[in-house]
């Protein structure tokens, strides 16, 4: 009865053999991705799929060099050591990081290591992307030819809101572009075969932080990172929170403080305005500086060393990320918050204060969430793209 159940079941949802194949060679992929080189029988007890099925998959996977098979290094008992089935080292996906004025770019193997990467100098030209796309193809042609092998995907990261569903760069402030269809310009001019995703920055960078970093092992977070402007991402369930186009997730733009400062969105009071950049400048006495970003990265290093009144000045923007944060909370009910930007030296500098102020807002005193500062820094967003790039590769497997 229960085979019956299962047959028709898997049919009724359009799984005939070939797709439940397909589905069954993306699970065992994905699984070597998260979680590194399993053997045979920890593959048949991972999967529930029998010896001989997980054995015509993995020999599919070695006929097309995604994995290959090597002894266990060390032999249990008597006999023959298990093999181990570990993802093929030149099964690459590329991750690019589109900056305001860098683009990085490296190779992640399949496994999530970063095997190579590079930052130059991004030769945009506001407005139009024709001049980025041009430098984009020699750097990934460059890259390419670096390795033995064509990548399986591309993922690219943009500073921009992007609608997910064909990945349309619908709008791009600092880079003013609009209407920009990165990928298929991409796959136009250069000619790139591989599926190309795009998407926003802080969103694959949450993504990043939930695989490898400080969100590891749990699968309900949210991330925020603040620098000039406030980015962020909410993973529920162990997905990517998108909503209906890609935009949802925008959470610098939520309303903390109504009729407070002008935004650069056109609204006033966002979170933003609260604890970006600007803000912290504020508190510590910096108004309008004549480069923000130096000055930013200053009085962070100065918090670093302990200077008296950088501190301060992280500890007066406690109370507005908490304000926020007490509303993400309430919204998501997060397992873990991880905070990035300048935000990872609140976390790290006066992350008590913060504790204390969250706490105070929210009325509950052990209420289960916990703060952590990020751990992959300025490769967040490449990473997650890369990431993002092997979803891409195992969705058309
Ligand atoms: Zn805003």
């Amino acid at each position: 009865m229960g085979q019956v159940n299962t047959v028709s079941s898997a049919i009724g949802q359009g799984r005939d053999p070939a797709s439940l194949r397909r589905h069954n060679l993306r699970a065992l992929l994905r699984h070597l991705h998260l979680h590194g080189p399993t053997s045979r029988p920890g593959l048949c007890e991972v999967t529930g799929l029998t010896r001989s099925t997980i054995g015509d998959l993995v020999g599919e996977l070695l006929s097309r060099e995604l994995v290959r098979e090597e002894g266990a290094p060390v032999t249990v008992g008597r006999g023959r050591p298990p093999l181990v089935v570990t993802p093929h080292e030149d099964a690459y996906v590329l991750g690019i990081a589109v900056e305001v004025d860098t683009i990085g770019i490296g190779r992640m193997n399949i496994g999530g290591s970063l095997l190579d990467e590079e930052s130059v100098k991004h030769e945009h030209v506001a407005g139009d992307p024709a001049a980025s796309v041009r430098q984009l193809t020699r750097l990934i042609r460059r890259r390419i030819s670096k390795a033995n092998t064509r990548p399986l995907a591309l993922g690219i990261a943009v500073p921009g809101i992007v609608d997910i569903q064909d990945g349309t760069i619908a709008s791009a402030p600092n880079l003013n572009w609009r209407n920009v269809r990165l990928g298929e310009e991409l796959r136009r001019t250069a000619g790139f075969a591989e599926p190309i995703t795009v998407a926003n920055e802080a969103r694959l960078a949450a993504l990043a932080e939930h695989r490898r970093g400080a969100g590891q092992n749990s699968s309900d977070l949210v991330y925020v990172s603040a620098e000039v402007g406030v980015g962020g991402g909410v993973i529920n369930n162990g997905e990517t929170l998108t909503g209906t186009s890609g935009y949802g997730g925008e959470i610098g733009h939520m309303i903390t403080n109504p009729g407070g400062r002008t935004c650069r969105c056109g609204g006033a009071g966002c979170w933003e305005t609260e604890i970006g950049a600007d803000a912290l400048l504020r508190h510590a006495g910096l108004t309008d500086p004549a480069d923000r970003h130096a000055a930013l990265a200053d009085l962070l290093a100065e918090a670093e060393r302990e200077d008296a009144a950088a501190i301060e000045a992280l500890r007066a923007l406690c109370p507005s990320v908490a304000t926020g944060l007490v509303n993400l909370i309430n919204i998501f009910n997060p397992e873990r918050i991880i905070l990035g930007g300048l935000l990872r030296s609140v976390a790290n500098q006066v992350g008590t204060e913060l504790d204390a102020s969250v706490r105070k807002l929210h009325g509950l005193n052990d209420f289960p969430v916990s703060i952590h500062p990020a751990q992959l820094g300025e490769l967040a967003p490449l990473l997650g793209a890369a990431e993002h790039a092997v979803d891409s590769f195992l969705r058309q497997l």
